[in-house]
Order: C-alpha cells, then sequence, then structure tokens
C-alpha cells in the first residue's frame, strides 16, 4: 500500500488507552524503545508471518482525521494509488509510534476483484465483499471516509424467499483467505485474527454416524471417484450412499451399474438430467406428493379432468411422432421417464415415458411423448407415486452431496482450437454451466468438482474462477485445491483440481495431505500455488516412499496381446502390500454394498491389453527390455542432440509387411524430441498419467518384460481401482473409463475429509493428515484401519 505523507489535519482524541490495557492487549507493540521489530506473528491458518511491527507509545480509542471522529471497529475507505478505487478497511487499532507518528491498524475486506473470481466479479452480488485475515499499519492519513459495512447471516435461498440486504455501503458474510483461496462463512464478530477452534491433527478417533446421506454423481464414468469418497465416508463413520448418477456414456452406465446395483444410474446428458427433475417435481406436485408454493404452469390437461380415474387409459392425444396406432393399445404401466428424444426422430427434445403395453412384453416397450399420454392419469400417478417413494429422481434438498467433474474439452491442452476470448461460449465448455445450474437447483449440502489442471492456465484460468464466482454467487463456501494421485498411494503422477463447495452452515471440508512422496512440484501458475494440497508444509510431512509400478502390477500373470479371456485366475500370491490389499474381495472391503455380492472369490478381471495390429506388435517386440527403451534403440534412426532422425547412412528398415520398421510419425512427434512413442515402461518408475488411448504410438505404455501394451486392470491398478471393479464394454471403453476416471485412493482421501466435515469434526484447517493409507485402508471389519 502506497503511503501518503502525513498531513497535519489529524490526531487522535480522548484519553489515551491506559498503559497497562495497551501493553496487555497489545504486547507485541511495547517491546522495544526502536522504531521497528521484526516478529514473528502466528496465525495458525497462514503459517507463520513476519512483520516488522511499529512499536507504540500508547494506544487510543478514537481519532479525529480532516475534521471526522472516527472509532476502534468503524469500517473506512482507504486511500488507494491513483485511478483505483478506494480500499475498505475495519480499523483494529489506533496508535502514536516511537516517533510520534499517527497510525492505525488496518484488517482488509476484498473486493470481488481481489479474490480469485477477479475478472468474474460481476458474476457475484453487487456490494458484496469479503472480509480477509489481512492486517497492517497506515498513517492515519490514509483514512478517507466512513463506509457502512453491514454483516449479513450467511445462507442459502431457496424458493421463493428473498435473501434481505439492510440498507448499507457493502455487506460481507464470508471471510477469504489465501489458503487454498478459501471462502468460508464468517464467524461471529470478534474473530479478527484468530481461530474458532484449535485441534490442528484430527487423526482422533471418531464417533461413528451411520446416518445415510445421499450422493448424486454427475459425469460419473464409471464411477470411480464416488466409489472413492463413499469409501472415505465409511472411514469417518458416515454411511454416504451413491444414490444416482448420471454419464452420456452407455458403456461406463454399464460398468456402474454392475458395481453399484444401489444407484439409479441415468445413461442421459446432464442437460437432460436438469430438465427432467425440473418436470419431475411438477409431477410430484402434480399428484400432491410435494406442496406446491409456486403456481404450477398449466398443462393443458384441464379437458381430462372429468376423465379422472378412467382405468381404461390409453396412449391417445396428440402423441405426434407416435408409429403406434394408439386407439389399439392399452398402457399396462410406465416403466421410466427421461427428457430428450429416446425415439431418435428429429422433434424437440420433451419428456418421454417408457410404456409396458398391456398384453406385450419388454420387446415391445416403446418411448412416447408425455403429452399423449396425460389422460393415463391413474398409471402416471401410481408411477410418479413410486418413483417419489423411492426417491427414485432428486427433489431440491434431497441431495447431501454432489460430486463429479463436468469435462471441459474447450481447456484442455489438447484442443488446437480453445475458444480464448469467451470460453464459456464454447460449446465444449457448456458442461461447466450446466453443472453450476444442476447445483443451483438442487441445493446441496456440499459439491466437490474435479477438473483437469488446465482448468486453471486455460484464459487465465477463467473456468476456475467462473466455477468459484457461481458458488460464491450462490451463497456457497469455496475451497481449491490441487491434488496429484500419486501422493495418495499409487505409482501415477496425475495433477488434478479439486472444488468444494458447502453450504454456509456447514463446515468447509479441508483438503487431505499427503501420504506418500511425490515427484517435483507441478507447475502450476503462480497465482495457484497456493493451492497444491501439502505444497506449504512439504517438508514438515513424514511421506512414506512413492510406489512403482512393479508395487502395482509385479504380481499379475503374463497376458499376450491376444488375450482373449477377461476373467482369469491370478495364478500367483501378491507381492507387495499394495498387490495384497488391492486384491480384497468386495466382500471382504469396506465397501457399503448392502450384502449384496458376499461372495469371497478373488477372479481377476479385465487382464487384456489392446490388441495391436501385427505392424505395431512386431515394433513393440523389437523394443528391448530394459529401462527408458523406446524408438530411438530401433535400428535406422540416430540422435543428435537430443533430436532423433533417420541414419541416412543405412537403408531404413522394413517390417514383414513391407513397412518401414520406425514409422513417420515417431521420428516427427514433437520435433524428434520425443521419447514417447513405442516406450516401454519400468519397474521402479511411476506412470505420468494413465490416459484413454492404449496405442504405443505417443505415449509410454509398453510392459517392462512382455510384449504388449498395459493392460486395462494394469492402468486400473495404476489408477487405485480395486481389483473386484469389473469394466463394461468393449476393451476401448474400458480403457476410456479407466484412463477417465479420478484416482480411486484421491477420492478416498477427500471422502473421508468430507466425513469429518459432514459431522462437524473437522476444524477451520483448510487440510487435515490422513489417518490411514490406500489400499490397505480398503480392509473390511477384521483389520484397524491404523497409519
Ligand atoms: N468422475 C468419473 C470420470 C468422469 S470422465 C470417474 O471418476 O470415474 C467424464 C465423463 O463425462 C465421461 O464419462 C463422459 O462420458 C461424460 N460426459 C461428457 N459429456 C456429458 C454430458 N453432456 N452429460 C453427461 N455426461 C457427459
Amino acid at each position: 500500500m502506497k503511503r501518503p505523507e502525513p498531513s497535519s489535519d489529524l490526531s487522535f482524541t480522548g484519553e489515551p488507552i491506559s498503559a497497562e490495557e495497551a501493553t496487555e492487549k497489545w504486547p507485541l507493540r511495547y517491546r522495544s524503545s526502536k522504531a521497528r521489530v521484526s516478529v514473528t506473528l502466528g496465525t495458525p491458518k497462514d503459517g507463520d508471518i513476519e512483520e516488522n511491527l511499529e512499536q507504540a507509545k500508547r494506544h487510543y480509542s478514537q481519532a479525529l482525521v480532516d475534521g471526522t471522529l472516527f472509532s476502534l471497529g468503524d469500517d473506512v475507505y482507504v486511500k488507494a494509488e491513483e485511478g483505483n478505487p478506494n480500499y475498505i478497511a475495519k480499523i483494529v487499532e489506533f496508535f502514536e509510534a516511537v516517533d510520534g507518528e499517527p497510525y492505525f491498524r488496518a484488517r482488509w475486506f476484498y473486493r470481488p476483484e481481489d479474490t480469485v473470481i477477479k475478472t468474474l466479479a460481476n458474476e457475484v452480488q453487487e456490494k458484496r465483499v469479503f472480509l480477509s485475515n489481512v492486517e497492517d499499519d497506515n498513517p492515519l492519513n490514509c483514512i478517507v471516509s466512513r463506509v457502512n459495512i453491514v454483516k449479513v447471516p450467511a445462507k442459502i435461498v431457496t424458493g421463493a424467499e428473498e435473501r434481505v440486504i439492510p440498507p448499507c455501503d457493502f455487506y460481507y458474510d464470508m471471510k477469504y483467505e489465501l489458503a487454498h483461496l478459501t471462502f468460508s462463512t464468517a464467524a461471529d464478530e470478534g474473530d479478527a485474527s484468530s481461530t474458532i477452534s484449535s485441534e490442528s491433527d484430527s487423526n482422533c478417533i471418531q464417533i461413528p454416524q451411520k446416518k445415510e446421506k445421499f450422493l448424486l454423481d454427475l459425469y460419473s464414468g464409471c464411477g470411480a471417484m464416488s466409489t472413492g469418497l463413499c469409501m472415505g465416508a465409511s472411514l469417518s463413520g458416515i454411511k454416504l450412499t451413491k444414490k444416482w448418477a448420471v454419464d452420456i456414456n452407455s458403456f461406463a452406465c454399464d460398468s456402474l451399474r454392475l458395481n453399484h446395483p444401489e444407484t439409479e444410474v441415468r445413461n442421459e446428458a446432464a442437460e437432460d438430467f436438469l430438465k427432467l427433475l425440473i418436470e419431475w417435481r411438477k409431477l410430484c406436485q402434480k399428484f400432491a406428493l410435494i406442496s406446491s408454493t409456486e403456481v404450477i404452469e398449466s398443462d393443458g390437461d384441464s379437458e381430462d379432468e372429468e376423465e379422472d380415474g378412467d382405468v381404461n387409459d390409453d396412449a391417445d392425444g396428440d402423441s405426434s411422432g407416435s408409429e403406434i396406432p394408439p386407439e389399439e393399445f392399452e398402457v399396462d404401466k410406465f416403466l421410466d421417464i427421461c427428457f430428450g428424444n429416446p425415439k431418435g426422430l428429429k422433434e424437440a427434445s420433451a419428456l418421454h415415458l417408457k410404456v409396458r403395453w398391456k398384453g406385450y412384453g419388454p420387446d415391445e416397450d416403446t418411448w412416447e411423448p408425455y403429452d399423449g399420454l396425460r389422460k393415463c392419469k391413474e398409471k402416471l400417478k401410481e408411477f410418479v407415486t413410486t418413483g417419489f417413494n423411492t426417491n427414485r429422481f432428486p427433489l431440491p434438498g434431497d441431495v447431501h452431496f454432489v460430486c463429479g467433474g463436468p469435462p471441459c474439452q474447450g481447456i484442455s491442452g489438447f484442443n488446437r482450437f480453445r475458444n480464448n476470448k469467451a470460453p464459456l461460449e464454447d460449446e465444449k465448455n457448456q458442461q461447466l454451466l450446466v453443472y453450476m445450474n444442476i447445483i443451483d437447483y438442487l441445493k446441496p449440502n456440499y459439491v466437490l468438482m474435479e477438473n483437469v489442471v488446465d482448468l486453471l492456465k486455460f484464459s487465465k484460468g477463467f473456468c476456475a474462477r467462473y466455477a468459484v464466482a457461481r458458488l460464491v454467487a450462490m451463497n456457497y463456501q469455496t475451497r481449491l485445491g490441487m491434488m496429484s494421485a500419486g501422493s495418495y498411494g499409487v505409482p501415477q503422477v496425475r495433477n488434478r483440481v479439486f472444488l468444494w463447495g458447502a453450504q454456509p452452515t456447514e463446515k468447509l471440508p479441508p483438503y487431505p495431505l499427503p501420504t506418500h512422496e511425490t515427484l517435483a512440484k507441478s507447475l502450476t501458475p503462480t497465482e495457484f500455488e497456493e493451492i497444491q494440497v501439502g505444497y506449504s508444509r512439504r517438508n514438515l510431512l513424514q511421506l512414506e516412499k512413492a510406489l512403482t509400478l512393479a508395487d502395482a502390477i509385479s504380481d499379475l500373470p503374463p497376458a499376450t496381446n491376444y488375450e482373449k479371456s477377461d476373467e482369469r485366475k491370478y495364478e500367483t500370491k501378491p507381492q507387495t502390500n499394495f498387490q495384497k490389499y488391492i486384491r480384497l474381495s468386495r466382500a471382504e472391503s469396506i465397501i457399503p454394498l448392502d450384502g449384496r455380492d458376499a461372495s469371497k472369490s478373488r477372479i481377476l478381471y479385465d487382464h487384456q491389453p489392446l490388441e495391436l495390429n501385427d505392424d505395431d506388435l512386431e515394433r513393440v517386440c523389437h523394443i528391448v527390455k530394459k529401462k527408458g527403451a523406446n524408438f530411438r534403440d530401433l535400428p535406422g534412426v540416430i540422435v543428435e542432440d537430443n533430436k532423433v532422425k533417420f541414419d541416412p547412412s543405412v537403408e531404413r528398415p522394413k517390417l514383414k509387411s513391407g513397412k518401414f520398421l520406425v514409422p513417420d510419425y515417431a521420428v516427427s512427434f514433437v520435433n524428434g524430441k520425443s521419447k514417447k512413442p513405442f516406450g516401454r515402461l519400468w519397474w521402479d518408475e511411476i506412470v505420468h498419467t494413465v490416459v484413454t488411448r492404449a496405442e504405443p504410438h505417443n505415449q509410454i505404455v509398453i510392459h517392462p518384460l512382455q510384449d504388449r501394451v498395459l493392460t486395462v486392470r494394469e492402468n486400473a491398478r495404476i489408477q487405485g481401482f480395486p481389483d473386484f471393479y469389473k469394466l463394461c464394454g468393449p476393451i476401448k471403453e474400458k480403457y476410456i473409463q479407466v484412463g477417465n476416471a479420478v484416482a480411486v485412493p484421491v477420492g478416498v482421501a477427500l471422502g473421508y475429509a468430507f466425513g469429518l466435515a459432514s459431522q462437524g469434526l473437522s476444524d477451520n484447517q483448510p487440510v487435515i493428515k490422513l489417518p490411514f493409507m490406500y489400499p490397505q485402508c480398503m480392509q473390511g471389519k477384521t483389520e484397524e484401519h491404523s497409519a
């Protein structure tokens, strides 16, 4: 802060605060007769802060500046540099320095543009500011004028209720801190620079609280993230049930259904899911299952009223698009409902119901537009009532926790057609809007959004700022963290961003600190360096050695390029702790599955590689079996200045098929600088990131000792999937599901943090230590979950 020259028209007024009281309240001000002393201000949240603290002669409780009287606790405008809006602060001290100059100490407020929200400040309510924990000393004449800031209770507004903000210049209900760029509910007055609770480690025994909470997994893929979250919550003493999941990929949905029979899996686009939820609520209101505060919009069925109760329902009406002559059919029952265009016709999307026709079997079930079915009141009522009673679809307030990462392909580093100027107009980033609209509609208690690190990098972090701004505008508390999968017990780097959201009345979950060593710090843009979980404490953490590829997969039986069976025997005993625990059967694990699948038999699923064509297989067979081997070791190429090129002195060797042994693309990839094409992994290595493709053309995916790419199961191991998690679909789809997943141990760690917070057991620290390690923690009742 720039400090203008003191002018003379200012002074403290009234009696100074007694020396006794002043030294008791501000002991660091009375340390020395020197002008300043360097002190360490230990604030538990931000770590130790060094400050060169002005020494005081005496303190006051009031001051006059340009004829205006100011008191301690007043909120004021403070002079900023030319051309900038004045700063806003709360006065927390008035004192005369040893050199006689008058000072005040300011505790600053942030405007939204001063926070991580930055350029997206217009998403947040006008007049809204955030209290900080940042304080510093300023000459008294920097005070410009008084400003009226009111503190309002933090609250999520639902339905028709209005949030009342009294007349003011600014208002606040939340604090903002730099540690993990956190917005959190401002505790009651007097919390300046103070912690609310002091326990720093939360690894104490928890009181089990088995009340069931419902989770909605959006963009669920095969469900890795939510599987981890439910396991972690269970370790904290909470029963978190994956009640609903939504994904547009039918194979991913099949996998989720297979592994989670308790989940209502919706194979549809998230945007259609939201429209369905809105329509479902109207149906629940229509049949008086929930009260409606709003006027239900007329659904045009008033003329049907007198036919109410007509059991001889028919699918007549204006069922445009229906190819079946309606008068010949009678609805037996409704089976499902969706918003969209399930008949695949070129019609506008609309609400549809799946009909079982009287006298016909499942093969004749059809989807019919709701508009043509309005007359089937009784059957509709039956269907909606059953759905309502079983919570088939969530109504606002039903969902405790929403997790999932909206895909933002528009920001991906791989995408060459990125719209930098207006990221949200890029259709590939639309899902971020859809995601936030779903949150806005359902108002869950907790939100956890996952994304790639490009979220922070693309267009100066636009999408990350947007996500935070939307949540804050909905009055959620938020906190950002970046986690590396390898830090939680798998041999993979994989950095991902996680954004917590929590209703203002809930505890905001912390981030779980790493349990395992990771590689060097990842390259986050400087402003976001703060959010790398554990980074500021890296020297204090006692970490296990990072896992290696051998730790994760050395026990798996050999497989050839042509392995046909997706169910095999293990053949060997586990060789490492990781292998021992990752092999647990579902029944032996903590996965809460309501007693279904009690089988303890252990089958090795999905241990199959993508079958390479003859040419690629021949190339792979030529790659030597040693650490670091890749296409550069093949005959016919030479390396100069770390750049590969064809050796002009020899003829290019060919494959049996007549094609070149070293293909052109391998040499031209990254201008000849890459070592990835046809790269072999080695036992002591950590995989960079498991991706969705298995081809060896531009990534290191060949098994250390076998001539094939890593199998689906090997990838799944590196992602921390328990071995009992079987995947569905063609092999390429299985790779996609595994490559898209949030590494299971990361989900477990976050689920534990959520569980503590949602039971009110976490303190206000942004990070916690985990009392367990993955995958040991997966073991069910028989063994203690100890660190
Ligand atoms: N969280 C998951 C991985 C999700 S990957 C896990 O941990 O396993 C993102 C998923 O979003 C993909 O499975 C993709 O099929 C799905 N998806 C993409 N666009 C979608 C849309 N519009 N609606 C619903 N799902 C979508």
